[in-house]
Parts: C-alpha cells; sequence; structure tokens
C-alpha cells in the first residue's frame, strides 16, 4: 500500500534489534485518516470473506482493529489482553505470547464471553515480525473453536520469519507494507 509506504520511509526510525519505530503516525501518536484508508485497504483484500469478529492484541492493533471494523458492517473488535496475573480464572482463554519489542513472556487472555465457537474471525495487528503474537491469537481462536477466516497486518518484516510460517498454515495472510531489508546504521528501508 503505497501511502503506508510513503509515511514509513518518510517518518519510519530504524533501531537495532531490528526494531522499526512509527510512533509517529502508529504507535503513538495515530494518524486516523492513515488509518481509514488502511481499513479500505483491509476491506478490499477481504471482501470476499464472511467476518462476524475482528480480534487484535493490546495495545497498537487496537486504533487499526476499530477503524477497520467501521468497514466490516461494524462487527464487534475484541482485544486479547495482556494479563500480570499468575491465577488465570477458568472464564477465560489463556496463551503464552513473546514480546518481541519486549523480550518477555506474558499470559495474552480473552473473555469466554466475547468469543464463540462460529465465530469467524479477522485478526488484526500493527507488526508481524517472528509470528509469536499472531500464533497467540489463533491459539485463542482455536481454543473457543471460532475460526480465523484471514490476518490483516500493517507491516510486515519480511526478513523475519513470521509471515511465512503463518502463510504455510494455509491462512489468508495480507500484509499492507513488507518491508524486505531495513539498516540501523544507515536508516534505509527497502519494501518488497
Ligand atoms: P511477533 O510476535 O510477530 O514477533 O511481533 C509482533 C508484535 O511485536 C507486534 O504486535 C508489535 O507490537 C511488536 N513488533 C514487532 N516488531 C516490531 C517493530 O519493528 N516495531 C514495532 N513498533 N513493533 C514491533
Amino acid at each position: 500500500m503505497k501511502v503506508l509506504e510513503d509515511y514509513i520511509a518518510k517518518y519510519g526510525q530504524v533501531k537495532p534489534g531490528n526494531v522499526l519505530k512509527v510512533d509517529s503516525f502508529l504507535n503513538h501518536q495515530m494518524d486516523v485518516s492513515l488509518f481509514n484508508e488502511m481499513g479500505k485497504e483491509f476491506k478490499r483484500l477481504f471482501a470476499d470473506t464472511e467476518i462476524t469478529k475482528i480480534m487484535t492484541i493490546e495495545a497498537s492493533g487496537i486504533g487499526i482493529a476499530c477503524i477497520a471494523a467501521q468497514y466490516f458492517n461494524n462487527v464487534p473488535v475484541v482485544f486479547a489482553k495482556k494479563s500480570q496475573s499468575v491465577n488465570i480464572s477458568s472464564d477465560v482463554y489463556a496463551t503464552k505470547v513473546e514480546s518481541f519489542t519486549h523480550k518477555k513472556t506474558c499470559d495474552v487472555i480473552v473473555s469466554k464471553q466475547y468469543l464463540h465457537k462460529g465465530d469467524k474471525v479477522l485478526l488484526i495487528d500493527d507488526f508481524l515480525a517472528n509470528g509469536c503474537a499472531l500464533r497467540g491469537l489463533m491459539d485463542l481462536a482455536n481454543q473457543a473453536g471460532a475460526e480465523v477466516v484471514g490476518i490483516g497486518i500493517a507491516v510486515e518484516k519480511g526478513f523475519q520469519k513470521g509471515g511465512d510460517e503463518i502463510r504455510a498454515r494455509g491462512v489468508h495472510l495480507e500484509s499492507l507494507a513488507i518491508i524486505e531489508s531495513m539498516n540501523a546504521e544507515t536508516g534505509e528501508i527497502k519494501f518488497r
């Protein structure tokens, strides 16, 4: 998606450890008109897919998912919560996700009230790196008996393994911008 690539090229900062910082429009301050364009594009890409729910993970996926939902008949948006508690209650589905940016593992939960057998779920997230966050969301959906009918990602780092691994499972995964390579020393970002 050209406009997203333009934003990344203009405002993205490449940090050591393969981290792209896009705080000025995606991860801290949010550019709502860009999110609108992203929502429209997700709708175009998943136009033929029946979707009853959008699911994401806190925090940065929430804004993107909410704006996107407006293009999918305002289906409910459920975000998986990162839980600090050691006691996981029986009224939630729970899984573990290793955070790419913080390098720590946390429990991620979603209430059984909001995810059901028969739900057709579109997963949305800001970044795809090694795929840990998406695998966690897929696990939660699976526990509920819900079906993951698609995955929409804003920025995929194509040089990391998550995208290939998840596509190999046969899931319809679409990324609006795929980064082929990035260099923390020169700041250069190349798109696929
Ligand atoms: P994964 O679980 O696929 O390894 O990483 C995806 C998650 O880590 C996303 O939810 C996102 O929050 C975070 N993440 C991964 N790589 C980056 C990055 O380069 N920049 C930012 N801002 N977040 C990232």
